[in-house]
């Protein structure tokens, strides 16, 4: 059997060759640190947790509880780390981080099937499997031949605009309608806003406060993905005439135009989730639920993802991706981690896990396990293997991915019956493993 390369040793590479490994498939493992660094890593060994030292919330409330839960269950060495080098962090899961980066640079370099290869990768291996797994910070002479390779379809940063839950709207108040009753007429959602509305609000976008901008970060903003408070700074109507024009759409309610209105898009096919279209921002997370809470119909509204812009590698997945997380043109090239637009640490390894298991089957020649889409695995790799490919942004794991359960089901009780169901299905794919 041939060696699986994996390009990248931190949090999904790692994963991906342990999986492998556990699996009985050789791996090089490539990664450039210490003869190279990124902007954001400065240790020298694998798996660096390059800001925060937090694997956010433990409870099964959260989604990324329920990930933590299904890598634990599923012999994630992440997971395994993550518990040997725990530091109080309330109800969250943090770490020592250099301990939890010693831990697992010991465990790869322990393993009888794994060779760390340390120096920068600067091209694609032609033949064999390959596990790309260089993450946000991918170096740039490794995009040269990843963005040939993708067709360019590699973005070098994101512009995410919030995302809220459907059933936190408030849809007394919001009106579904598109621009001059072009398309299915409730493509869009439209929180109306009045003139007094309107100023409050860009003055309180002017005012709030901003997430300074990291040194390698500060990049100059072409329109299409600028902040919407940098264009209320611009003038008090800039807005009115960008994101928030309200020309071609009357409020069935009072049969006019509004002074403004910010429009809500479906983020997934099953309408769970809505992005505030043009809402791309770097106000701080509290702020930035403060200030979206005084849009009206959105007083109440739960954010399952908050706006951010950053310098981030990744690629166009559901334009360029298999549900195996392998290359549609390029079957024997596997992508994981933050590069395919998951988001988070978490989320990372989630993705190496699953690419280690497939690059491992793929080798053996066995059929590659795709998790159902109930799990919290599943629901990740298949909203960015399906959602839409022309507004696609990263994203983390959240509830408003998984599909809906089956009948009617009390609001506070939804998630703990969610993670139920989550269980329960990991329990039968993991035994078909
Ligand atoms: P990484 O962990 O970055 O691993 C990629 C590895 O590939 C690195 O070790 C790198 O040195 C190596 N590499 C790159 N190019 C090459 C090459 N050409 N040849 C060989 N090796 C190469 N997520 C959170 O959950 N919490 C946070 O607080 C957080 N903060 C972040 C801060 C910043 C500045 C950034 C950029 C991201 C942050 N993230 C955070 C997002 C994300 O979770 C992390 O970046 C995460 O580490 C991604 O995992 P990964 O395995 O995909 O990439």
């Amino acid at each position: 059997m041939e060696t699986l390369t994996i390009i990248g040793a931190g949090l999904a590479g790692c994963e991906a060759a342990w999986q492998a490994a556990q699996r009985g498939v050789s791996v090089v493992l490539h990664e450039m640190k210490p003869e190279r660094f990124s902007p954001a890593h400065h240790l020298a060994g694998l798996a660096e947790l390059v800001c925060s030292n937090s694997l956010r919330g433990d409870s099964l409330e959260n989604a990324v509880g329920l990930l933590k839960e299904e890598l634990r269950r599923c012999g994630s060495l992440t997971m395994e780390a993550a518990e040997a080098t725990r530091v109080p962090a309330g109800g969250a899961l943090a770490v020592d981080r250099q301990l939890f980066s010693d831990y697992i640079t010991a465990k790869i370099a322990a393993h009888p099937l794994i060779r760390l290869e340390r120096g920068e990768v600067t091209d694609l291996p032609a033949a064999g499997t390959v596990v790309i797994a260089s993450g946000p910070l991918t170096s740039d002479a490794l995009a040269e031949p990843l963005a040939r390779l993708t067709g360019d379809r590699l973005y070098f940063y994101d512009a995410i605009a919030p995302i809220v839950a459907a059933d936190s709207l408030d849809m007394t108040t919001i009106f579904a309608a598109s621009r001059y009753g072009k398309g299915d007429g409730d493509d869009y959602l439209n929180c109306p806003m009045n003139e007094a509305e309107y100023l409050r609000f860009v003055d309180e976008l002017v005012r709030g406060e901003k997430v300074p901008p990291r040194d390698f970060e500060k990049i100059v903003h072409f329109e299409g993905c600028m902040p919407v408070e940098e264009m209320a700074e611009r003038g008090v109507e800039t807005l009115r005439f960008g994101p928030m024009k309200p020309v071609g759409l009357s409020d069935p309610r009072t049969g006019v135009e509004p002074h403004a209105v910010i429009q809500l898009r479906a983020e997934n096919r099953e309408r769970t989730m809505f992005n505030l279209v043009g809402f791309q921002t770097k106000l701080t997370w509290p702020e930035q639920r403060r200030i979206f809470r005084m849009i009206p119909g959105l007083e109440r509204a739960e954010f399952v993802r908050l706006g951010s812009l950053h310098r981030n590698t990744f690629i166009n997945a559901p334009a360029l991706l298999l549900e195996t997380q392998q290359l549609k043109s390029d079957p024997r090239i596997i992508f994981a981690g933050q590069i395919t637009g998951v988001e988070g640490y978490v989320e990372s390894a989630a993705s190496g896990f699953l690419a280690g298991i497939n690059a491992a089957c793929l080798q053996q020649g066995r059929p590659l396990p795709v998790p159902p889409a109930e799990t919290a695995l599943g629901a990740l790799v298949h909203h960015i293997t399906n959602a839409d490919v022309r507004h696609f942004q990263p994203m983390n794991v959240n509830y408003g991915l998984f599909p809906e359960l089956a009948g009617r089901v009390k609001k506070k009780e939804k998630r703990q019956k969610l993670a139920e169901r989550a269980l329960e299905r990991l329990e039968d794919w993991r035994a078909g493993l």
